[in-house]
This record gives structure tokens, C-alpha cells and sequence, in this order.
């Protein structure tokens, strides 16, 4: 468990040990910050044979199973390799299995992640279960964005929440696990810890320096767009998905607050902020705001299926080709 979600860890095992521990249970709240990671472990203590007040044994036979991975009574459903939705063939494969086979000892916990990726078939096909589960069966939905779930499988669990934990308890943590730059990764990062880490350790800030060089040297004409977008997608999109259109659309509010007068430390790329600066004052204000609106819909349509490569083409011609001073 990690630090900032000592409270959440003592509200659950208390209703344990009190005997009111919902059979559903969703746990939202921001992504990055370890619901997973906590409902793994959550699991495990319920699973235990001989737990103690707030851990597992870690001794016993499911403890040892459950270290091996091999725990027939731990059941994690995620959408299969490639697939964005939890199909609902798998929703009936799972009630399948709970329903036919008897489970040894102490509980059963079944974790679905993202729940926000249930497709409508199978969230009515799960709202059953959800309704009437097994005995002992302990059902842990996990999700970013719990309104995206059907109201009803909302309305069949008890919503957990988990906080974004303060920029201190974060940076602490940070400095803990030994990262260069654990500020900037975390402010990068929207102040989820998790993936503050995983920027600092992976190329991410790298490619970041990349694409934001890139990015000026199109301003001043040194580069065409065409040639740019190819490179944004081999270098950027396909080794971090679409994050590098989270970081323009930084890119441009910063350069946005400046030019309506921000002071410098407010600016979100604090690395970036004296040549952000200095774009900003080569363009004007509504154009800017322009090239935003289109980022924005460029953010949106890339959730669907459209097309990536044409619209990241866009934005990038359209940025070299805003009028500059
Ligand atoms: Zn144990």
C-alpha cells in the first residue's frame, strides 16, 4: 500500500472486522495514484487464512498462491491483448467459473480494471452478480472515470473513493525512490506520483525535449510539418500513446497565461518557460487560442478511431503556420 492511502486501507479492513464489507465494491479517483495496485493487496488480505489486523500472513498456503500468481479464488479481469473493451464472452466466462466451482477456502475476489471498459453487453451481463454474488465472492471494480459506467452497476456497488494525494506527500514519496527531477515529472503528470515515476524512469522527458525542440524549430520555419508529424508519431505517439498532444496542449497554456499576463512561476513547464516566452510573444492571442480549440478537438477525436496521423499533420501545419511577428 502505498503512504496516501493509509485511510482508505483502515475504512476497509474496519468494515471487515465489523462484518459490513459490501460484496461490490468500486474504487474511483484519479488515474496514477495505485487503486490497483491497493486492490491487489486488498485482495490478498482478505484471502489470507490466518490475517493478521491490517496484512496478510504472508505465510499461508493463499498467501503462498497468491505470490505465485496461481490463486484459482483471485479472478483479474482487463479488456483481452489489443482489445479496448471487456467483451462480454468474458463477463460470462467468469460467472461461469464462479458458479460451477466451489472455492476452498475463505474468500473469493474478483477485480475488473478499467471498469469504465465493461461494454454494455457485459455490464448487463455482470449487473446480476453484482446484484446476488456468490457467498464469500467479493466483486472490486476499478476505474478512473466511474461516470463512464452504467448508472446501474454504479448504483449495485459502494463507491470507495481514493484522493489524489497533496503535492507534498508526493514529492516526499518521490525523493524517496532516488528520481532525478521529481517536481517537474510530477507537475508533468497532472500530480499523480505513479506516473511521475514511471516519466522519470522511462525516455519520456527525453522524447518530451525531443518533440518541444521540434516543435520551435517549426515556429521559425526551419522545418516542414509533414516531415515533423512523421517523426511525432514514430518517436512520440507509438511509444507513449497520446500524451504528446497532452503536453502541446501545456505547451500553448502556458504560452496562453503569459500572454495574458502570468508571471512566470506559473507556468506549468517550468523548464520550457523562458523560450515558451518568447513564442508567445511572437504570435497573437486569439490565434493561439484558435490553434488551442483545434487541439482540443484533435484530443477528442483521437479517442475514437479517426484517423491519428492526418490529424496530428493538422495541428502541426497549422502551428507553423500561424502569423508570427
Ligand atoms: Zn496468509
Amino acid at each position: 500500500m502505498y503512504p496516501w492511502q493509509a485511510g482508505n486501507w483502515q475504512n476497509l479492513t474496519n468494515s471487515q472486522h465489523n462484518k459490513r464489507l459490501a460484496h461490490g465494491l468500486l474504487f474511483h479517483g484519479a488515474a496514477g495514484i495505485g487503486k490497483n495496485a491497493f486492490a491487489l493487496e486488498f485482495a490478498h488480505w482478505l484471502m489470507c487464512e490466518q490475517p493478521l489486523k491490517d496484512r496478510a500472513c504472508g505465510e499461508c498456503k493463499s498467501c503462498m498462491l497468491i505470490k505465485a500468481d496461481s490463486h484459482p479464488d483471485l479472478l483479474i479481469l482487463s479488456p483481452e491483448e489489443d482489445a479496448k473493451v471487456i467483451k462480454v464472452d468474458q463477463i460470462r466466462e467468469l460467472i461461469d467459473k464462479i458458479s460451477l466451482t466451489g472455492h476452498s477456502y475463505g474468500y473469493r475476489v474478483i477485480i475488473i480494471s478499467p471498469a469504465d471498459s465493461l461494454n454494455i453487453n457485459a455490464s448487463n451481463s455482470l449487473l446480476k452478480t453484482l446484484e446476488e454474488p456468490p457467498a464469500n465472492t467479493i466483486l472490486i471494480l476499478i476505474s478512473d472515470k466511474p461516470s463512464k459506467l452504467m448508472a446501474t452497476i454504479r448504483s449495485r456497488t459502494q463507491m470507495i473513493r481514493f484522493e489524489l494525494p497533496s503535492k507534498e506527500e508526493s514529492l516526499e514519496w518521490l525523493n524517496q525512490q532516488n528520481i532525478e527531477k521529481a517536481e517537474l515529472s510530477l507537475k508533468l503528470s497532472a500530480g499523480s506520483p505513479l506516473s511521475a515515476l514511471a516519466m522519470a524512469e522511462d525516455e519520456s522527458l527525453k522524447i518530451r525535449d525531443k518533440l518541444f525542440e521540434n516543435w520551435q524549430d517549426l515556429a521559425q520555419g526551419k522545418l516542414d510539418a509533414l516531415d515533423s508529424a512523421a517523426m511525432w508519431l514514430k518517436d512520440g505517439f507509438k511509444v507513449l500513446g497520446n500524451l504528446p498532444l497532452n503536453w502541446v496542449s501545456s505547451w500553448i497554456i502556458d504560452m496562453l497565461r503569459d500572454l495574458q499576463g502570468g508571471h512566470i512561476d506559473s507556468l506549468s513547464n517550468v523548464d520550457y518557460a523562458q523560450t515558451l516566452q518568447k513564442l508567445a510573444g511572437q504570435v497573437d492571442l486569439k490565434a493561439l487560442y484558435g490553434l488551442l480549440d483545434r487541439l482540443n478537438d484533435t484530443i477528442r477525436l483521437l479517442d475514437t478511431s479517426a484517423n491519428q496521423q492526418t490529424l496530428i499533420e493538422a495541428v502541426l501545419i497549422h502551428w507553423a503556420g500561424l502569423k508570427r511577428s
